[in-house]
């Protein structure tokens, strides 16, 4: 409906950065007359749509705050008792308020430039040590997508390492336990597909460990039904014969529990959600993956590990790997990029806020709960299936009876989980309370006969024993490191989390200009309903009556999705932008095999090609082709042209990204399209760049055939420091059938693939953030704000292009949505790392760093920054130009000079001692704006980050040093 009198307050301009009066001022910079000008020349015509996208028209801030609030109440929040990989939870208001909805953690990238990541590397090891204290392994990551894809990495993990060196038939069972959950269980054989590895589902009981056929075991702690059982046997039983030992394992229920670690295992796997991250439906929340020290050179994902500054102070920094590269393309077993970051922040304040006792407390706490229930269902001629077990118990009844405590139950307000007919099982957590007791006996019609028995000082109920056999009982220490017992206080914790962000640059503080990262602004009024308790509280396999807000707002993201990509059909289930890949190119693999044309596995990918491009291919099953560019940074025609001939019969799809990665509207990009058809393939184009595309052009109107699309990135997600991420796939007619599908849930296509994630819909809590943002700025928001990323790119290029080399740009001159700095010719005097530190003395995080060229820099600024913002970025550019000069001329010392010993800390700078030959001021406040505010202190001076010269040590694991 239009509205009779327009709002003031439109949402497109407080999203888009530069004013009329400031676009008018960059336009005669750049040169050209209108901003549609400035489009004709940067979109190829070839490719451009003209038509306005059918999304409904915007809506302000104020009033979509209301439509949601109306959307919402079509959920329905019941008890959760389902459990199954998911619980109930309570975040501490502390970690909710200065944490999950402050954007100086929501808002930061992955921790490239450690000088001004600190705070969260910080936390990162805390979540690290807390899983690897808890599991009992030595080495832990910084976090996965979910359970079911960190039990997949292991299988992958472990099934290339052994067979790596194996020639002859490799060992390629794995065998899976009957209590694995279901949802895990469906990943694993996605991922399992493609490499030929065979799963077998058995009873631990009944596996065969057969050392030549079988590589790997998984193992469930606490099983799916509850049962808490001693696998050490089998566990040295497998290892006796080189078979690798995994453990899925619920975090809280270690802390009474004998870790895996203890009895054997080589990889422990599992998630954090229930440390006070709430269930969203399915997510966000942070899987973890603890591993063995002999394994850490091939742990998927990112890893915090402890090093030095160059003033030999402590300091942190990703280690093993640096950026992209830790991605090993073709050979790659892993392609996980985005991980889960800020809620892996989360868990690990909420152990750092509870301390082993708390923690302890929590889960005595759940497990008597779980036995009060018990004993009453017993009493009441009940019986359980399992005597021992943590929080789950599980009852088979007649199906005439489960159905009716299902009503009973579902009346109350009450989920249960039911696996099968007559079967009933009932996880406790961290929010059970008496009234939850009392009401669920009443459902059983089992007398209640806990009279308020006290619980004991530790956590257990007087007078009630445990179901934990002594012999499965934890008996080690955790959680010892002073930080998880220092912040116990709300006063204590506040300022702990206000600490570790102040020594972090997010965008409260300025533009991230990271290229192919869009650090766009994260608007409030998207992120506020997050929290809500409608999509917070609501179980991910609820039934799905429960959960209509949810699902009117799925079907209009995905039209709308689908409309934005020129396509007909959206999956929502991956959680990243790999992800993405990995799920499109597992669609056009079951395309292909529908077609009786298994035999085509090949995957033309360009050599610009993110990392994550041939590492999903790999996983896919596909054989990785690379394409060569031109001396301008385009695809080179000939090489596209010969190797899908030389491939013709075998072309599965070529993956491309545009714009490209180098920042380039390529115009072949349609004939490369055709020339794929022609030769029986399907087209990949990963999204990352959409925010080029939106509302100008799109994957299906260039001839593609799937997208992902990186949500976090063009649909304003924010980067939570490293995750969450969301990275849907759209495709057309052709694909739409093989969509991936769930084993709980009914979604995806008519063929669907199996599930490539464990929530059925992914991260859903954070699709109301793109759905927002697209409500919000309705068709011509979206398409100004792409015209807007082109224009402050554009600007961009124009203040700094007679002072710096910009690599690549299109026909007309004109970049797309970022532009390449080539640093190279400064070599002599400055790297790219230099001017990476030395914008940090400038109040700035560094682009982009040396990807995909070594030896550059690549700019986005988005479409969210004003002129004044860009200019301070440029001038500071331009000043550090004139330093990288005067360091050539002689006029600056060639070994002590303000770039080499960038940035400078405040402890440098006010010590007694002054050694270098430029001032204090030339260091710290090189240009004027810098006294207004706009200064940012690195909490640590130059980290080795594997791009400078200096060869710091980092050790890793960091867990011995840093207790
Ligand atoms: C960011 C990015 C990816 C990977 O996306 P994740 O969400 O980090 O998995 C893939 N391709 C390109 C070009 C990207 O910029």
């Amino acid at each position: 409906m239009q509205a009779l009198t327009p709002r003031h307050d439109q949402f497109r301009n407080r999203h888009i950065g530069p004013s009329a009066e400031e676009t008018q001022a960059m336009l005669e910079t750049i040169g050209v007359a209108s901003l549609d000008e400035l489009i004709d020349q940067t979109v190829p015509e070839n490719i451009r749509d003209r038509k306005s996208l059918q999304v409904s028209s915007a809506i302000s801030e104020y009033y979509y705050l209301q439509h949601l609030k109306g959307i919402a109440g079509r959920n329905r929040v019941f008890r959760s008792f389902v459990g199954m990989g998911y619980y109930g939870t309570i975040t501490p208001s502390v970690i909710l308020r200065n944490l999950f909805c402050n954007p100086g953690w929501y808002t930061q990238y992955t921790p490239y430039q450690a000088e001004i990541a600190q705070g969260r590397l910080e936390s990162l090891l805390n979540f690290q040590t807390m899983v690897s204290d808890l599991t009992g392994m030595p080495v832990a990551n910084a976090s996965l997508l979910d359970e079911g894809t960190a039990a997949a990495e292991a299988m992958s993990m472990f099934y290339s390492h052994r067979n790596k060196r194996v020639k002859g038939e490799p060992a390629n069972v794995f065998l899976v336990s009957d209590q694995v959950l279901p949802q895990t269980l469906a990943v694993l054989r996605t991922r399992a597909e493609p490499l030929d590895i065979e799963i077998q589902v058995s009873r631990v009981a009944d596996f065969e460990l057969n050392e030549d056929r079988v590589f790997g075991i998984l193992l469930q702690y606490p099983g799916a039904d509850g049962r808490v059982e001693d696998y050490r046997e089998v566990t040295e039983r497998a290892r006796d014969k080189n078979i690798t030992v995994t453990v899925a394992a619920d975090l809280l229920s270690l802390t009474l529990l004998t870790p895996p670690g203890e009895w054997g295992a080589d990889a422990v796997v599992g998630n954090t959600q229930r440390f006070g991250v709430p269930m969203g439906f399915g997510g966000p929340h942070a899987a973890y993956f603890a591993t063995l020290d002999s394994y850490k050179r091939l742990i998927p994902g990112r890893i915090i590990g402890v090093s030095q500054d160059r003033h030999g102070n402590f300091a942190l920094r990703m280690a093993l790997q640096t950026r992209e590269q830790h991605i090993r393309r073709e050979k790659a077993t892993s392609n996980i990029c985005t991980a889960q970051a800020l809620l892996a922040n989360m868990a690990a304040m909420y152990a750092c806020y509870h301390g082993a006792e708390g923690l302890t407390a929590i889960a005595k706490r759940t497990h008597h709960f779980t036995v009060l229930l018990a004993n009453a269902l017993q009493a009441a001629g009940y019986s359980l299936a399992n005597e021992s077990f943590f929080d789950t118990i599980h009852l088979d009844v007649a199906p005439e009876k489960a159905a009716q405590i299902r009503q009973r139950a579902e009346t109350n307000g009450y989920n249960f989980y039911y696996p099968t007919e007559g079967g009933i099982r009932i996880s406790f957590d961290e929010t059970v309370a008496t009234t939850d007791l009392q009401v669920i006996c009443r459902i059983f019609d089992a007398p209640l006969d806990y009279q308020g028995a006290p619980l004991t000082e530790d956590g257990g109920v007087e007078g009630v024993e445990g179901r934990i056999a002594p012999a499965l009982r934890r008996t080690s220490e955790f959680l010892t490191h002073p930080n998880f017992r220092s912040y116990r206080t709300e006063t204590e914790m506040m300022r702990y989390l206000k600490r570790l962000e102040n020594k972090d640059l997010s965008l409260v503080h300025s533009m991230i200009p990271l290229g192919s990262c869009t650090m766009k602004l994260n608007a409030a009024t998207e992120l506020i309903p997050v929290s809500w308790p409608e999509f917070a509280d609501i179980h991910p396999f609820a039934p799905i009556e429960q959960a209509q807000g949810y699902k009117e707002l799925f079907r209009e993201l995905e039209h709308d999705l689908a409309e934005i990509t020129g396509f007909t059909a959206c999956s929502l289930q991956p959680n990243s932008g790999a992800s993405g890949e990995y799920a499109g190119l597992m669609v056009i693999r079951a395309y292909h095999q529908h077609r009786e044309e298994a035999h085509r596995n090949v995957a033309l990918i360009p050599e610009s090609a993110h990392g994550t491009n041939p590492a999903s291919a790999v996983m896919a099953g596909m054989q990785v082709v690379v394409v060569k560019s031109d001396a301008a940074g385009n695809v080179d025609m000939e090489d596209l042209r010969a190797k899908a001939e030389a491939n013709s019969d075998r072309l599965a799809a070529l993956m491309i990204t545009y714009p490209s990665t180098y920042g380039v509207f390529e115009t072949g990009v349609v004939e490369m399209c055709e020339l794929v058809h022609a030769h029986g393939g399907l087209v990949y184009m990963d999204g990352a760049n959409m925010n080029a595309q939106v509302g100008l052009t799109s994957p299906g109107r260039i001839g593609a055939d799937v997208c992902h699309l990186n949500l976090h990135k063009t649909f304003a997600i924010p980067h939570g420091g490293g995750g969450p991420g969301m990275g849907p796939i759209c495709c057309n007619e052709k694909l739409a059938p093989f969509l991936p599908g769930h084993p709980l849930q009914d979604t995806g296509g008519q063929r669907a693939t199996s599930a490539v994630s464990a929530a059925p819909w992914g991260s859903a809590s954070i699709l109301l953030i793109s759905y927002a943002y697209i409500k919000m700025l309705g068709a011509e928001g979206l398409r100004q704000a792409s015209m807007y990323a082109i224009l402050n790119a554009n600007y961009i290029k124009a203040r700094v292009e007679n002072h710096y080399d910009v690599l690549f740009t299109g026909e007309n001159g004109r970049a797309a949505h970022e532009l390449i700095l080539d640093l190279r010719p400064f070599k002599s005097v400055m790297s790219a790392g230099d001017l990476a530190k030395r914008l940090i003395d400038y109040g700035f995080h560094a682009p982009t760093l040396s990807w995909p060229v070594a030896g550059t820099v690549m700019i986005e600024p988005t479409e969210s920054e004003s002129k004044d913002e860009l200019d301070r970025f440029c001038d500071a550019l331009l000043s550090i130009r004139e330093e990288a000069d005067a360091i050539a001329s002689g006029a600056a010392d060639a070994q002590d000079n303000v770039l080499v010993n960038a940035p400078h800390t405040v402890a440098e700078l006010t010590a007694d001692e002054w050694v270098h030959p430029y001032s204090r001021a030339q260091a710290a406040y090189p240009l004027p704006y810098l006294q207004q505010g706009f200064k940012f202190w690195p909490s640590v001076a130059r980290v080795d980050d594997g791009y400078g010269d200096r060869n710091f040590v980092c050790t890793c694991p960091p867990i011995e040093e840093y207790v």
